[in-house]
């Protein structure tokens, strides 16, 4: 392939391989392309998880999936039925050799693998120069996917920090058939923090610490959390640990750059992938790639992650609001969420398919007054940051 791509993806993670998934499905239509990727070798170094029928985006590469989960805070239970929408894990390595499959069969597309983006691109004469560690570029587009800024105090509302252990009991422990999804009963530190159980096995499970916090932990922070966690799950049995993960996602991130050129796109964790009161982007990403592909097909160009509407914005940044103001409310918050009547709701508005119907049963399932607290600053916020995106 020549080295004048009509496209360059820089960054081939969950964003950039998702996005050549796509195009690569558009055989001769394709843009010629090259992901700029560092890595030469792919680990399977997450798993990702979300609410989806069969139907989902990349469904059919789930390894694992659950219909029921609790979210439990001291005696306070919600169990959730999410038979409809199951609960599907992804793992990396899975989604990784399926682009790369996909990549492999359009030789419109090519990973430069083992480069690193080492300059800001400029622009000349109408194409993007992009300089890596092992060549040079020049492209009528960009998709940059490479992560912003890194995480510190101030660039999201919360940010949410986790880290795990993916173990092998001795014998069984789990229940297979329900996920924790968050259990509030890890030492009280005075910051939103729970446990997150993912049991593949009844002896095989991922076990997770996550915190909520304005400040980003690294998983040395995590680690005597993670101890106890696992601890409290094993029962003084032994076990092995098969891998872990990491991570600091942004929670409610302030507005993305604004684009510096319309054939310069921003997509990915840190440009508007985030939702920001879950923290999940994997579902967001494909629904994105996709539209990519879309607009490709209709002779359009290249966008990066459409802002949410306005109503599921304030009610986000409210929720974080709300969380950052009064951290010890948040166990009976997701109690009450979760546990609410029809749990279907919900899932629904963190799949970003709820209606507006939902919107108002998630409310009436809240307690009125901390919300009501949160409001004009909230408004502010969300006003604050759309102008900064449409600037
Ligand atoms: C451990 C973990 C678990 C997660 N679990 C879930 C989940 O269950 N559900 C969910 O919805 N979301 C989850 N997320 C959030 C989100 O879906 C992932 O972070 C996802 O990988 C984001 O995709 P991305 O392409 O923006 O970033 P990445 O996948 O991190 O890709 C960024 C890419 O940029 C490359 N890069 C970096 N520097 C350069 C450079 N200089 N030049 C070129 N390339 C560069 C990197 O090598 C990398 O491949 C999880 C995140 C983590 C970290």
């Amino acid at each position: 392939m020549s080295t004048e791509p009509e496209l360059l993806i820089l960054g081939g993670g969950c964003a950039g391989l998702s996005l050549a998934m796509q195009l690569a499905a558009l055989g001769r239509d394709c843009p010629r392309t090259v992901i700029i990727e560092p890595r030469t070798v792919y680990a399977n170094d997450r798993t990702w998880c979300f609410w989806g029928t069969p139907a989902a985006p990349l469904a059919d590469l789930s390894c694992h999936q659950w219909s029921t989960m609790m979210v439990r805070a001291g005696r306070k239970i919600a169990f959730v039925d999410c038979a409809a929408m199951p609960y599907r894990m992804i793992a990396a390595a899975d989604f990784y050799a399926a682009a790369q499959r996909a990549i492999a069969a359009n030789a419109r597309i090519t990973i430069a693998a083992g480069e690193r983006v080492t300059t800001a691109p400029v622009k000349r004469n109408g194409r993007w120069q992009v300089i890596t560690s092992g060549a040079s570029y020049s492209a009528a587009t960009v998709v940059d996917t490479r992560p912003a800024a890194p995480a510190e105090p101030g660039g999201a509302t919360l940010w949410q920090s986790f880290s795990g252990v993916e173990i092998d009991c001795d014998e069984a422990v789990f229940d297979p058939a329900c996920v924790d999804l968050m259990d509030f009963s890890l030492k009280d530190t005075g910051r939103i923090q729970f446990v997150y159980v993912l049991p593949l096995t009844a002896r095989r499970a991922l076990i997770e610490v996550t915190v909520f916090d304005p400040m980003p932990l690294a998983a040395a922070g995590l680690a005597d959390a993670l101890e106890q966690a696992v601890a409290a799950r094993v029962h003084g049995l032994t076990y092995q640990v098969r891998r872990a993960e990491q991570g600091i996602l942004p929670m409610g991130a302030m507005a993305p750059a604004a684009p510096v050129d319309p054939d310069y796109v921003r997509a990915g964790l840190g440009n508007g992938a985030a939702r920001p009161s879950s923290g999940y982007a994997f579902q967001r990403i494909q629904r994105w790639a996709a539209g990519c592909a879309a607009r490709v097909t209709a002779g359009q160009p290249l966008q990066g992650h459409v802002a949410d509407p306005f109503l599921l914005q304030a009610m986000d940044q409210l929720f974080l609001s709300v969380l950052t103001a009064q951290p010890a409310s948040a166990p009976a918050l997701f109690v009450a969420l979760f546990g609410q009547p029809d749990a279907a709701r919900v899932l629904r508005f963190l799949s970003d398919e709820g209606t507006l119907t939902d919107y108002l049963a998630l409310i009436a399932a809240l307690p009125a007054r901390p919300f009501l607290q949160q409001i004009p600053a909230t408004l502010q916020r969300v006003l604050r940051q759309r102008r900064m995106a449409s600037a």
